[in-house]
């Protein structure tokens, strides 16, 4: 039914976060259908074990029974597709859910409701509540709600992680970001300076897994640097719903003021602004505020300090820092001092460094030659300040699963 309403959900998704149209359609939707098909496959696969326990006549076997009811928050930029990143798994085991979409974005999720019991979901198994922080915080206090899933910043799932650690909801989070993407020397610069565009601007910066912290060898610094500056300033900023659109607006008056501070933080300590650094200025039309949008203009700085607040902090929005390294061994180190660990990139030919690398970086996912991959079942998730836990796949599973054994002695 996704599927079949794809084109609303699509339009849906744009008019609400701001992103164009084409992103929505064959990203959030696709995306989202492939969610549900693939945890569709699962009940059928939850199972317990037999277990050769030592006692003599003892049938020992575990049960997968569900967690129970579901408190399910979600952000704002891909609202349809973390509705579905909740909602899949928690069905799959058995769950009941109330599922917060973010206050800016709230249609797809509602919608999907709507499509939830036209497809026969009983009522009362998906519900979908609307509300801001404040509601947030009641779902995740209430006594009802045995499970938490939240996808959001930090500092809010430090928040309901310190919420569950005293009323031991069980807890998975999906936190934030500020994802190295290495360049090495040996690397196809082309296909690496695609790419890390790519990382970087995809969703116009507002994705938890942005590659914001490019490190690119001193060799091949300014070549890559001019190389993506050059792609950014043709990049055509403007609103979702026109389909000339590559770079939508960020999604409110408030983010855009976030990100024009993180940018001003940037040039006041020192960093170089190579592009961009403004709001984009974007001729009128009828579905733009009055101001003209939340636009910024994709945005690249250089730095050699990698303690700058640009380069330490999570923006979420379009704005990429540039930062020289010499040799392997530091740019991991480097890499790695950050206290988010959900996502790196490896760009490189060589299959020893690219596995090196993978095995250095403390990140959830290392992308070695691509970025940003997803599938509904390969596990994604952070180390660190990045998140608890795992999503899709078995392990994505398992956190809306409890393990009982039951002993019975049979003699
Ligand atoms: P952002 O800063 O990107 O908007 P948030 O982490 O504030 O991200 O928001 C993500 C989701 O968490 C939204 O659905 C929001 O309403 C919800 N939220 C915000 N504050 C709280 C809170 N204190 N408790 C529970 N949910 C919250």
């Amino acid at each position: 039914m996704v599927e079949a309403n794809g084109d609303e959900l699509a339009e849906l998704e744009s008019l609400d976060n701001g992103k164009p149209l084409k992103l929505a359609k064959v990203v959030d939707v696709p995306e989202t259908v492939a969610h549900f098909r693939h945890f569709a496959g699962w009940p059928e696969r939850v199972y317990g074990d037999v277990l050769p326990v030592h006692q003599d006549g003892m049938l020992c076997y575990t049960r997968k029974e569900p967690v129970g009811v579901c408190g399910q928050i979600i952000p704002w930029n891909f609202s349809l597709l973390m509705a579905s990143w909740k909602l899949a798994p928690a069905l799959a085991a058995g769950c009941t859910t109330v599922l917060k979409p973010a206050e800016q974005t709230p249609l797809s999720a509602l919608r999907l409701g709507e499509l939830a019991l036209e497809a026969g979901i009983p009522p009362g198994v998906v519900n979908v509540v609307t509300g801001d922080g404040e509601t947030g915080a009641a779902l995740v206090d209430h006594e009802g709600v045995d499970k938490l899933a939240f996808t959001g910043s930090t500092e809010v799932g430090r928040e309901i992680g310190s919420k569950a650690g005293r009323s031991l909801k069980r807890l998975t989070l999906e936190l934030g970001g500020k994802s190295p993407n290495i360049i090495l020397p040996d690397a196809d610069l082309d296909a690496a300076v695609k790419g890390s565009f790519q990382a970087i601007y995809f969703n116009t910066g507002q994705a938890c897994n942005a590659g914001s912290r490019l490190f690119v060898q001193r060799d091949q610094f300014d070549d890559v640097v001019s190389a993506l500056a050059d792609r950014a300033g043709k990049t055509r900023v403007g609103p979702g719903l026109d389909p000339a659109t590559q770079l939508g607006p960020v999604v409110s008056a408030e983010q855009r003021q976030r990100v024009l501070s993180y940018i001003d933080a940037g040039r006041d300590q020192g960093a170089e602004l190579v592009v961009g650094g403004g709001s984009a200025v974007v001729g009128g039309g009828p579905s733009l505020e009055s101001d003209g949008g939340y636009f910024v203009e994709p945005t690249v700085f250089t730095a050699t300090d990698d303690s700058l607040k640009v380069a330490r902090e999570e923006i979420f929005g379009p704005v990429l820092v540039a930062i020289p390294y010499e040799s392997l061994e530091e740019v991991a180190a480097r890499a790695n001092d950050t206290d988010y660990g959900l996502a790196a990139g490896v760009w490189t030919r060589s299959l020893t460094n690219a596995h090196r690398l993978a095995s250095l970086l403390k990140a959830g996912s290392v992308y070695v030659n691509c970025w940003g991959e997803v599938d509904p079942g390969a596990p994604f998730g952070g180390y660190k300040a990045s998140g608890v836990g795992r999503e899709h796949g078995r392990e994505g599973l398992e956190a809306y699963l409890e393990t009982k054994t039951v002993w019975a002695k049979l003699g």
